[in-house]
């Protein structure tokens, strides 16, 4: 997707702090933290949310998951952070590429807003 904000991230168009690489998943640092740690983990996949997975997604967003939690676990926060996908214009999505928020080094609250 040329006007893909995170595809262009993902090949190398625009800068980002990279904390996590390989063929099917990045995770770079959040350009605007909302916590001490804030990362974003995306598919390399241009999806656009998960209303747009398909079945064949699974093990790709399973992935997602996994590589979120061994990036905490690297970046010292393994005893509690956030997660948080952003699905949709209403849920404040704003790049519309798939992406999961992690967030730690600070209490989080709940309910979230
Ligand atoms: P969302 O509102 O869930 O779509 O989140 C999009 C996130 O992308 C926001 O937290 C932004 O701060 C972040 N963001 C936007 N541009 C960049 C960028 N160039 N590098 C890293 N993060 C970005
Ligand atoms: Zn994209």
């Amino acid at each position: 997707m040329s006007d893909c904000l995170f595809c262009k991230i993902i090949a190398g168009d625009i800068p980002a702090e990279k904390l996590y690489d390989d063929d099917d998943v990045i995770a770079f640092r959040d350009i605007s933290p909302q916590a001490p740690q804030h990362f974003l983990v995306i598919p390399k996949k241009h999806i656009i949310n998960l209303s747009d997975m398909t079945e064949g997604d699974d093990a790709l967003v399973g992935k997602m998951m996994r590589v979120a939690a061994q990036v905490a676990d690297e970046y010292g926060i393994k005893e509690g952070y956030r997660t948080v996908i952003n699905n949709g214009a209403d849920s404040g999505q704003l790049v519309f590429h798939l992406h999961m928020h992690v967030l730690g080094g600070r209490p989080m609250g709940w309910p979230p807003g």
